[in-house]
């Protein structure tokens, strides 16, 4: 089984080496959407015949050094194979963001304690913030073509890195230590039911007052439709999610820390609700933070495969309906106003959002059942 990771690095470099960067950025960009106009124009669209087309003029016009100008045919033509497939065809493809795609062991490398990276003045070595970082240079992680951007002045290396897990790291279901039923939602990020009865509440408070804070903002920037208001909105948006990926980290790896191996976690598979249909009216809360949940199952997910656990996604049918206790089913068994949940046949009573997990947890038991019968 393969685990493959994008690790994000916040690279530092000084003054010098930043407009070295820059530089080369610039220029390999300057590269890529001059040789994407020589496909457009000649109709060439297969990277050997571009790479001929355009080779010598990358190097002599636009300074590319050969590796960088091997790379730009293949990117371009990527670029339009991509744009191919969303149907977007006879359009001219640019290139805007300062990007520059490097191959490993060619263009980049990546040491312990630096990043080493070729440029139009030659390889520089740059440091990098090696927090968390530490774990994937035991020789068994292979890096990946990664990306360096430029985002304000700052630069970042978007590295995917691959690791083939062997028999023994990986999840077995005859070795389950924990089993644990976890529900997203908005008033809790995540409510957490264990094997050990133990019930956990990621308080989502917090979030839904910035969330609040953060709408009234948009709301009024909207209203006033100037490049700045426009500019600000933007911003607002990035600061918002960045922040909300911090949570999702934060809250993924405390599950990973608490549970540790040869855990079963069982989450909803909401992708289907929401393709499926939205009618469903408690459903509906998740659609505008859809993706915050995406990426907090994403997280979790590799967290729990670095750690021989697992997590699944089942049927996110009856979760708020079913009593945990008695399994008997009735819409009326919860009340969607004051948060409770009320068995009508056994009297079970309990916070909402805690039954969902309790059921999701059951879910997470019937599954263990079935596949190790
Ligand atoms: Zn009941």
């Amino acid at each position: 089984m393969k685990l493959t990771i994008t690790a994000k690095i916040k690279i530092l470099p000084t003054e010098l080496d930043k407009e070295k960067l820059l530089d080369t950025i610039r220029a390999v960009r300057k590269g890529l959407n001059f040789a994407s106009k020589k496909a457009f124009r000649h109709d060439c669209f297969t990277s050997i015949k571009l790479h001929k087309l355009t080779y010598n003029l990358l190097r002599s016009d636009y300074r590319l050094k050969s590796q960088m100008a091997n790379s730009v045919a293949r990117t371009v033509c990527a670029k339009y194979k991509s744009m191919q497939s969303n149907d977007v065809e006879n359009t001219l493809a640019k290139f805007k963001k300062p990007e520059y795609d490097l191959v490993w062991n060619r263009d980049y490398s990546l040491k312990s304690e630096y990043f080493s990276v070729n440029t139009l003045f030659g390889r520089i070595k740059v440091p990098y913030v090696t927090k968390k970082m530490e774990h994937f240079f035991d020789g068994s992680w292979k890096f990946g073509t990664s990306k360096l951007v430029q985002k304000k002045g700052k630069y970042f290396l978007h590295i995917p890195m691959t690791k083939e897990l062997k028999e023994s790291e990986q999840f077995n279901t005859s070795d389950v230590l924990h089993i644990v039923g976890i529900d997203l939602g908005i008033n809790f990020v995540a409510t957490v039911f264990d094997d050990a009865g133990k019930t956990t509440f990621f308080s989502g408070k917090q979030i839904k007052q910035k969330r609040a804070h953060y709408k009234l903002l948009r709301k009024q920037l909207q209203q006033r439709q100037t490049p700045s208001a426009r500019r600000r909105l933007k911003a607002i948006g990035q600061r918002e999610n960045c922040w909300m990926t911090d949570v999702n980290h934060v809250v993924s790896k405390a599950l990973v820390t608490n549970y540790g191996q040869n855990t079963l976690y069982t989450l909803e598979d909401l992708q289907n609700v929401r393709k499926a249909t939205e009618k469903v009216c408690k459903r509906k809360r998740y659609v505008s933070v859809s993706w915050a949940f995406d990426q907090l199952r994403e997280f979790l997910t590799y967290k729990a495969q670095m750690t021989k656990s697992k997590v699944i996604l089942v049927n996110p049918k009856y979760t708020s309906q079913d009593c945990p206790k008695c399994e008997h089913r009735a819409k009326n068994n919860r009340n969607k106003k004051t948060h409770q949940f009320c068995c009508k046949k056994c009297a079970y009573r309990s916070n909402d959002d805690r039954v969902a997990a309790m059921n999701l947890y059951n879910k997470g038991i019937k599954y263990l059942s079935r596949v190790s019968a």
